[in-house]
């Protein structure tokens, strides 16, 4: 099961597959087009890891209530 997902380039705009999990393990990926290179401050992993872990709990606990305010 993948858990990829798009980000725009912050330089040419172009869409970017990463692993929200892999970069908060310090995982850098790059551009197709431009070769810009995404990554995280070391400061920043944790305010991620924590947004993906909440996430991960909302998914769990949303059972079959409906999602009407997307956290994220
Ligand atoms: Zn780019």
């Amino acid at each position: 099961m993948a858990n990829e997902q798009f980000i725009r380039c912050p330089n040419c705009g172009a869409q970017i597959m990463f692993d929200p999990y892999a970069l908060v393990r310090g995982e850098r990926f790059a551009c197709p087009k431009c070769a810009a290179v995404i990554g995280l401050d070391p400061g920043s992993r944790d305010i991620v890891k924590n947004t993906l872990e909440e996430l991960e709990t909302l998914k769990k606990n949303l059972g079959k209530t409906k999602p009407d305010q997307p956290s994220f």
